[in-house]
């Protein structure tokens, strides 16, 4: 059709129309386009299934641990957003009442109203308590 323009009656057979080369590109450019696309779907479906499985994972290891190292991620968490918020400074920051540690994004031990960063400083505090009464 292209190279014999007035040779046949194109439109009385329906031909739709001149393959030309512009043609054939831009066909050749939709499939590559479609094709792209498709690959695009795709890795978006491998990356969501991806994070579904993480977060299947990431369930099961929550579920496995004790109540401590549950507690212990959580205040981490805390730790973590109050170290983004400026208003935290070291001075209001809550300390263990034997040595003087940040409590800060850890479970303090506590006995009566004191807090402590571990049971060595507790029973520290606990036993020169009992000394003085
Ligand atoms: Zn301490």
């Amino acid at each position: 059709m292209v190279d014999h323009p007035d040779k046949y009656d194109y439109s009385r057979a329906k031909v739709p129309g001149p393959l030309t080369q512009e043609m054939e590109a831009k066909k050749l450019e939709k499939k590559r386009a479609q094709k792209a696309q498709r690959k695009q779907r795709e890795q978006a479906q491998r990356e969501e299934r991806q994070r579904w499985e993480q977060e299947q994972g990431e369930k099961q290891r929550f579920a496995a641990l004790s109540d401590r190292e549950k507690r212990a991620l959580a205040a981490e968490r805390r730790l973590a957003a109050q170290l983004q918020d400026t208003s935290t400074t070291l001075a209001n920051i809550s300390r263990c009442w034997q040595c003087g540690e940040s409590l800060l994004g850890r479970i303090p031990f506590h006995y009566l109203d004191f807090s402590f960063c571990s049971t060595a400083c507790l029973q520290t505090h606990r036993r020169a308590r009992a000394s003085h009464t």
